[in-house]
């Protein structure tokens, strides 16, 4: 029997080993993980991350070839392959802080494989790792190998949250890369058999190391540039009357460039886009590429400026103040069917209102009012450091609550945000919300989920991004 073990139970490590262990009945799968409280969330009824699926394919597995552990250093000495799916943050301190990636995580695990290794192994790079990071690790492992031998392969995870079971069972493409030398070889056919297990042949592709290494980076920056043009176009919309959602349906009809990833928003969020896109800019300023740096910046800098425009937007259409009004933000996670709030726009948009003395409201069905108060007070990059390393009891925003119901959300507020396109927000009753808010009801829709016309109709003055403005809208100071 062949046995897995990856290291870091987290968003990517705990769904792809699970469908690993789903699909390979005949490998022994264990998840391992530092943090105590994640592992036991793993070992339990509730697990620690909130996926459409996921609770099913684990219950069908786990106790069979699915094991979750903290005993990190058993799991990896047995193993023949071991994967690697530890945080890779944006460095906060010292040399490229700000933009370059931390790798502190993966050494100490490196470290730790070539420790307690008393046979060969292939070690896999699922994080995702700045190019050439394979050849680092390769140096710690071998210096430290005491004979054992070490093949490095990057196999980098291309789910998306929210979508992260069906993405694993029937991948667009899993990329495999290794060295070019014979060993190099015979570890991508290993892995290779792994995934063929379900994967067809042709959506298994292969390359060197450097190539899958850096097609990571690039897939994550071409999807969030993808945002970011149709963002800036939202705002160009609005300028001109023009209707995103019509302008983005006729440039996607173009089957050069295709419908999907084109939908206007307050901006994109998630663990992985800023921090590819940073490391990214980093890797290209130290390869001597400063156009190119500048180039792959503009895509971030389109995102908080979409940020800043929505709260631009609700303050000056709120009569150029919104101190002491109540706000109702209905979404709080950076995109549906997650719980997940890392880098959520929601976040930079809560900041800026509270910034200018709102009062908040906050609803989202899967976030919690200890995960809402953290993301509010901690500061930037810290967030993707490991769960054991945060706060556990966070100071808390005193002007803002976090409920468990729209309607109560809703009640007595001055204006409405929707940060989250969750399914539920169009099938509110809004004419018990509007009863219930104050007058004029503002909304202000950063998903574009409500339909605008029906609740003008109700009363509400509405702003949706990249639409055609509210009358009332027109009249107001221009957003910069
Ligand atoms: P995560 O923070 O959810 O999980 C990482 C886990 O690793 C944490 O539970 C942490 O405690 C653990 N860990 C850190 N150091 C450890 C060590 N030395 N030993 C054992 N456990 C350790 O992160 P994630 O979202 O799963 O992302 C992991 C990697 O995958 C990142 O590089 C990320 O960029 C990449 N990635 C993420 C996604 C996504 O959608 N979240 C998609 C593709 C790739």
């Amino acid at each position: 029997m062949v046995k897995i073990c990856c290291i870091g139970a987290g968003y990517v490590g705990g769904p792809t080993m699970a469908v690993i262990a789903l699909k390979c009945p005949s490998i022994e799968v264990a998840v391992v993980d530092i943090s105590v409280s994640r592992i036991n969330a793993w070992n339990s009824d509730q697990l620690p991350i909130y996926e459409p699926g996921l609770d099913g394919v684990v219950k069908e597995c786990r106790g069979r070839n699915l094991f979750f552990s903290t005993d990190v250093e058993k799991n990896v000495s047995e193993a023949d392959i071991v994967f690697v799916s530890v945080n890779t943050p944006t460095k906060t301190q010292g040399l490229g802080a700000g933009k370059a990636a931390d790798l502190t995580y993966w050494e100490s695990a490196a470290r730790m494989i070539a420790d307690v290794s008393k046979s060969n192994k292939i070690v896999v790079e699922k994080s995702t790792v700045p190019v050439k990071t394979a050849e680092a690790i390769e140096k710690i492992l071998t210096h430290n190998s005491k004979g054992i031998k070490f093949q490095i392969l990057s196999n980098p995870e291309f789910l998306a949250e929210g979508t992260a079971i069906s993405d694993l069972l029937s991948p667009d493409r899993v990329l495999i890369g290794g060295r070019e030398t014979p060993e190099g070889q015979a570890a991508i056919k290993s892995l290779k058999d792994v995934y063929a297990q379900w994967v067809p042949e042709d959506c298994i592709l292969t390359t060197n190391l450097w190539s899958a290494e850096l097609s990571k980076l690039a897939a994550n920056a071409f999807l969030a540039q993808r945002i970011s043009s149709v963002n800036a176009m939202s705002a160009l919309c609005e300028a001109t009357g023009a209707d995103v959602t019509q302008v983005s349906f006729a440039v996607g009809k173009d089957t050069r460039i295709g419908p999907k990833f084109l939908n206007a928003s307050v901006g994109f969020g998630g663990s992985c886009f800023q921090k590819d896109i940073l490391n990214l800019v980093y890797i290209c300023e130290c390869n001597g590429l400063p156009e190119v740096a500048e180039y792959w910046k503009q895509v971030i800098k389109i995102n908080d400026y979409q940020k800043n425009r929505f709260v631009n937007r609700v303050v000056s259409s709120m009569f150029n103040t919104v101190s002491n009004k109540k706000i109702a933000i209905l979404g709080f996670a950076f995109k549906k069917d997650t719980g997940d709030t890392r880098e959520t726009p929601a976040i930079d948009v809560c900041k800026g209102l509270l910034g200018d003395k709102a009062r908040l409201s906050i609803y989202d069905p899967q976030v919690t009012d200890d995960q809402i108060q953290r993301d509010l007070t901690m500061k930037k990059f810290d967030w993707d450091h490991p769960l054991h390393l945060q706060p556990t009891s966070p100071t808390t925003v005193k002007q803002v609550t976090v409920v468990w119901d729209a309607y109560e959300a809703t009640k007595d507020a001055h204006g409405l945000c929707f940060l989250t396109e969750w399914d539920e927000f169009k099938t509110l009753d809004y004419k018990r919300i509007y009863d219930n808010m104050q007058k004029p009801a503002f909304v202000f829709d950063g998903r574009n989920v409500v339909n605008v016309d029906k609740l003008r109709e109700i009363g509400f003055i509405v702003y949706s991004i990249g639409k055609p403005l509210d009358a009332w809208l027109k009249d107001m100071p221009a957003v910069a």
